[in-house]
């Protein structure tokens, strides 16, 4: 029986983020589909900027960005008097200002080809090369309860089974054409019938995992093996709606604009513009009806689908000559009660949620809920997390889960509801209502919003019963430093060689923790003595504790170099200074200690750690202290999670030095003597 500190169960967008965050962290782990082949066109296209920022972390974010086609404004058309659409409003389609990426569209497949060279990209004698074995699915799980509590025990004991190309292909293609339904919610699952179908013929292999991952999707086998506690809640609507990705003919003039278009009786049609000149139409479909229960999906056609486009959008013309794919689903609105059993075996993504594809969040959030998951697993794997931080995962992703299923299904029913004739129309859905709700979801669709619950990794600060935090979150304080929330990012100017930086970008994906000191206005002599205590302390008492992490070559452009140049690997806390002085009254070596420049024999000063909060030569002034909402004469001290979320804010101060202390004492364990 083999053994592999974690095993992924299915390599679609949940799935491969993991696998990525395991390649860079170098975890042995294996990752299993039982599909023959990745995704080449449709599902999943809207990237949230949020998960930009995540990419973009892994150094993919570029290549998503630079193919994508970015979703600038939203219009909004309804029925007139007469009946006839017509455009009733515009907005941008991400709120200005609240990211650096606006929210963009490109096919999943894409996607997952990019996630696929950066996991290889990731491979060094000390990370272990990750491939996606398909083919392949598991076919029992049995957790041994008397191992759980041993850290570095294999309690999981999974049986794979290896399918034949035959037997991997989806059979329930309707067409030729590239069709989506077999991933859709009104095809039942494959899974057991494969399972039975291949009972006695087929190559099995047990193996022994530390911890497994069922990131295998809506219908998950994984999380149908933990037991019944484990069913998702919720319900299904009756709508049926149609996806087709064609390059559209038409004189409707938004065609290029993400719009929403309610016709006064022939449904609704929503229209994404994509890359290559493709369009996305989500279409109500009139036509079908449910009868209360599943839909007979023989009667839903491309064609059937197309005719409903046209009808919503008449009077304007619409022909096509290409279409890339197609599919139709049933709004389900569901999430699991638990999203881990015994801290040993997860699941994410879709195997613990479902929802209505419209506002784009089903891979957004199946990926979130993985970069949430994966350093926390990895860590915990290479000896240097606490065990106790994975009970976070469920705490932060299931309320993320809940509020996603209510937000749905309030934005679905607007979205699927006949427009209200006037005021005195009750059962009529108000399209004011609609263009509000479109834009206060905002913070919570692109997840710049969102904000996790205070554990053992966020710590709200306490000063005088206070935790600092009074501001309502709006689009104008949601890139502030709040506990729970993502740091944003900001320019800031390096202090040695004029560059501005985005601050996220000194934080990539690598598994470390980020001590960022925001050290105000240093040319006072006394905060300058104030930052360099605490660098001290940060260098003699914090760093010597904890434990050092080896970085993939990938994690860094830098790496690559250092991995030849020095045997020792950096301390898993970085320390970045970003000071409100003027630049020209700083000199790093002579004013600052070593913490914020720290020397190595073969290597000299590390220039790469002291930013300015002013006035760059080519790239303006990024006002980061005013963005980030500190103040520039007493600073603050932000500890950053491997994911990017604040875990602690407090005080430059020595009183306040404890906290900075305590929270990594909960957190990481203490090195090991070398
Ligand atoms: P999946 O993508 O379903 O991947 C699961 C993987 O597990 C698959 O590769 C599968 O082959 C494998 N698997 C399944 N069972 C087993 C097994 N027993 N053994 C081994 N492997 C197994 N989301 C967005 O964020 N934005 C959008 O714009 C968007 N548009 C959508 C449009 C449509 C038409 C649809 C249907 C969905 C859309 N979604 C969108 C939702 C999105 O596609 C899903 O939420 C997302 O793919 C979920 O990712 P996942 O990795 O959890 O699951």
């Amino acid at each position: 029986m083999s053994e592999v500190d974690v095993l992924i169960v299915g390599a679609g967008p949940a799935g491969l983020m993991l696998a990525l965050w395991m390649a860079r962290l170098g975890v042995k782990t294996r990752i299993v589909d039982k599909r023959t082949d990745k995704i080449f066109s449709g599902q999943a296209d809207g990237f949230q900027v949020r998960t930009l920022e995540i990419l973009d972390s892994f150094g993919i974010g570029e290549r998503v960005w630079k193919e994508a086609n970015h979703l600038l404004e939203v219009s909004f058309w309804n029925p007139d008097e007469n009946g006839q659409i017509r455009r009733d409003g515009r907005a941008p389609d991400t709120i200005p200002n609240i990211s650096r990426f606006t929210e963009s569209v490109m096919h999943q497949g894409r996607m997952e080809a990019f996630f696929l060279d950066a996991i290889k990209a990731s491979t060094s004698p000390k990370h272990p090369p990750i491939q996606v074995e398909r083919c392949i699915m598991p076919t029992s799980l049995d957790i041994r309860e008397d191992l759980v509590d041993d850290e570095n025990a294999y309690p999981v004991e999974v049986t794979l089974r290896y399918l034949s190309e035959d037997e991997a292909t989806p059979t329930s293609r309707l067409s030729n054409l590239q069709d989506g339904l077999f991933r859709s919610n009104l095809t039942a699952s494959d899974t057991e019938s494969i399972i039975e179908k291949t009972n006695g013929s087929c190559k099995e292999e047990k193996v022994k995992a530390r911890y497994v991952v069922g990131c295998d999707g809506a219908h998950s086998w994984v999380r149908k093996s933990l037991g019944p506690e484990f069913a998702m809640v919720g319900e299904s609507t009756d709508a049926i709606w149609g996806v087709l990705d064609i390059i559209p003919i038409t004189d409707f003039p938004d065609i290029r604009n993400r719009c929403v278009v309610h016709s006064a009786e022939s449904g609704t049609v929503m229209v994404i513009p994509r890359e290559n000149r493709l369009v996305r139409l989500y279409i109500q479909l009139k036509e079908v009806s449910t009868e209360g229960g599943r839909f007979d999906r023989s009667q839903i056609t491309p064609e059937l689908i197309f005719e409903s486009a046209q009808k919503i959008l008449r009077p304007y013309s619409l022909r096509y000559h290409y279409i890339d794919w197609w599919t139709a689903y049933q709004i389900g609105q569901r999430s699991g009660n638990h999203f881990s059993k015994l801290d040993r075996v997860f699941l994410a993504g879709d195997a613990v949620h479902t929802h209505s594809p419209k506002a784009g969040q089903g891979m957004n959030v199946s990926m979130q809920d993985t970069y949430n998951l994966g350093w926390k697993l990895g860590l915990v794997c290479k000896g240097i997390l606490r065990p106790e931080v994975l009970s976070t995962y469920e705490l932060e992703r299931k309320q993320i889960a809940k509020d996603l299923i209510a937000f749905d299904q309030k934005f679905s029913k607007m979205f699927s509801g006949r427009p209200a004739k006037d005021i005195l129309d009750e059962t009529g859905v108000s399209m004011n209502e609609l263009q509000n709700a479109f834009k206060l979801s905002h913070l919570f669709t692109s997840a710049v919003g969102i904000s996790y619950q205070p554990s053992v990794l966020t710590h709200e600060q306490q000063i005088n019963g206070h935790t600092g935090h009074n501001d309502v979150l709006s689009p104008e304080t949601v890139n502030r430093c709040r506990v729970g929330m993502r740091f944003a990012s900001y320019k800031a100017v390096n202090q040695s060689d004029a560059r501005p930086w985005e601050m996220q970008h000194q934080m990539p994906s690598d598994g470390r923790f980020r001590v960022v000191v925001f050290g105000g206005d240093i040319s006072d002599p006394a905060q300058l003595s104030k930052v360099n205590a605490l660098g001290d302390w940060v260098s003699k008492k914090l760093l010597p504790r904890y434990p050092r992490i080896p970085l993939s070559p990938a994690s860094s452009p830098h790496t690559g170099l250092l991995r030849f140049t020095t045997e020792q690997d950096p301390s898993v806390i970085d320390v970045l200074l970003v000071h409100a002085a003027k630049r020209e009254d700083i000199e790093p070596l002579r004013d600052l200690h070593e913490a914020y420049h720290p020397f190595d024999e073969k290597l000299g000063w590390d220039y790469g750690k002291v930013f300015v909060d002013g006035e760059s030569y080519h790239e303006g002034h990024g006002r980061a202290y005013e963005g980030y909402g500190i103040d520039k004469k007493e600073g603050a001290v932000v500890i950053v999670r491997p994911d990017g979320y604040i875990g602690l804010k407090t005080r430059v101060d020595e009183a306040d030095w404890a906290q900075i202390d305590r929270w990594f004492e909960g957190v990481v364990k203490p090195r090991a003597p070398e």
